[in-house]
């Protein structure tokens, strides 16, 4: 970290920084405890922030250990993975009307958008992998002639408070996703109107962004010291270091060619339920299906955007037959679009390294064990034919 661009915030003015923000007009979300898991909240009270809370993860696996208040004492209150809730749900609502058709007296059909209600929001405590998936989502939504309207309203009222990771879960791997704006590991380096970085006693912070100056320069900072810069870079480290997985490449489109029918997909398919919680808490998985909810006299109809996923046969209907009828199909469909496909249609990695599908997926399917079993083979393929051309060329 530069230390040049850091100040010092203590804990104790913490509290400072929320009211500043509700203050200029903000409201503020940020991670809790809910149901024995971390998710963006709008913030009540700073005692509502999950500190002293970790946890656990593995294959199919998601242990929150919680302290008690009286527990807490001068713990983090970030040292905790990433749970299931990216910043995707606040921008890409699971469930919305898009717009609204109304019969009109005179017979006409009156055809209405409905925007949603916004108001400037800071979402507090975002890590690395979020910010990079939500420059995904802008590519996405954003990155067209016709930018989606709902995307861009909610996302203009966005400040972004992010953090430091200095906690990854077992099933993190973001330190190997590194593509075009896709900022890898667990130290922010761009994307954010704030940045946080959480030591035993306060926080360094600085801006990037003119919004985060302004929220800055209202709040009461001292000199950053050597010191608390070296403190942070070693707990940078230490965070790079615990991601023990990593993927074999950030583009498999090589390793992929002529796959289609590997069996790998099928072996895959025999453990995968195709129950989509893998799209559901992915921070980049867009998919969706549109549908209309009539009224009962039909005078009124409400076009809604639901989220979808490839894991649904539904999801890949052609004139009414599923194109991906099978479970091995649409895995294929999900890691193909994920690790490769994406390239083609974004010039990057559809995958951050947030490790949310493994965590949640109820039976433990790795995407990063699962990948690197292509990579291995076509590394084998080339292995012996490269063995098999020495021995020709001796012969
Ligand atoms: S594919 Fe898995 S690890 Fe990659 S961004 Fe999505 S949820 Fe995270
Ligand atoms: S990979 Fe796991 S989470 Fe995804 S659809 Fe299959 S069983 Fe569900």
């Amino acid at each position: 970290m530069k230390q040049a661009a850091l100040h010092f915030l203590a804990s104790n003015q913490f509290e400072q920084l929320l009211s500043t923000l509700k203050q200029s007009g903000y409201h503020n979300v940020a991670p809790q405890v809910v149901d024995d898991t971390i998710l963006y909240r709008p913030l009540k009270s700073l005692t509502d922030l999950p500190q002293g809370t970790s946890d656990q993860q593995g294959e199919g696996r998601y242990t929150l250990n919680k302290k008690g208040v009286e527990e807490r004492g001068a713990q983090h209150i970030f040292s905790w993975a990433n749970g299931p809730q990216a910043l995707k749900p606040l921008l890409f609502p699971p469930q919305e009307s898009l717009w609204r058709a109304e019969k009109e007296s005179s017979g006409k059909t009156k055809f209405m958008s409905i925007m949603p209600e916004v108001s400037p929001t800071a979402v507090i405590g975002v890590k690395n992998c979020d910010l990079a998936a939500l420059q995904l989502l802008d590519n996405h939504f954003l990155g067209t002639d016709s930018p989606d309207p709902w995307y861009r309203q909610r996302r203009e009222s966005l400040l972004l408070i992010s953090v430091n990771c200095t906690h990854p879960s077992d099933n993190c791997f973001c330190v190997s996703t590194h593509s075009n704006s896709n900022q890898s590991g667990p130290e922010v380096l761009s994307g954010y109107d704030l940045n946080l970085h959480e030591l035993d006693d306060g926080f360094l912070i600085q801006s990037g962004s003119e919004k985060g100056e302004e929220i800055l320069s209202q709040l009461t900072l001292t000199v950053v010291t050597e010191v608390m810069v070296e403190e942070a870079n070693s707990a940078l480290e230490s965070a790079v270091s615990a991601q023990k997985q990593q993927l074999a490449t950030t583009d498999f489109r090589p390793f992929f060619k002529g796959k289609e029918e590997a069996p790998q997909w099928q072996q895959i398919a025999e453990h995968c339920l195709a129950c989509g919680n893998c799209t559901a808490v992915c921070p980049s998985c867009f998919c969706h299906r549109e549908e209309e909810i009539p009224s009962l006299d039909l005078a009124v109809s409400n076009h809604q955007r639901l989220w979808d996923s490839c894991f649904n046969s539904e999801h890949s209907m052609l004139h009414g037959i599923p194109v991906r009828s099978e479970t091995t199909h649409r895995y294929r469909q999900w890691m193909m679009h994920k690790l490769a496909g994406w390239h083609d249609q974004f010039g990057e990695s559809g995958c951050v390294g947030c490790g949310r599908c493994i965590t949640w997926c109820p039976v433990g399917i790795n995407i990063v064990t699962e990948s690197a079993r292509f990579a291995e083979e076509e590394k084998q393929t080339e292995a012996s034919y490269s063995r098999s051309t020495v021995k020709s060329n001796k012969a």
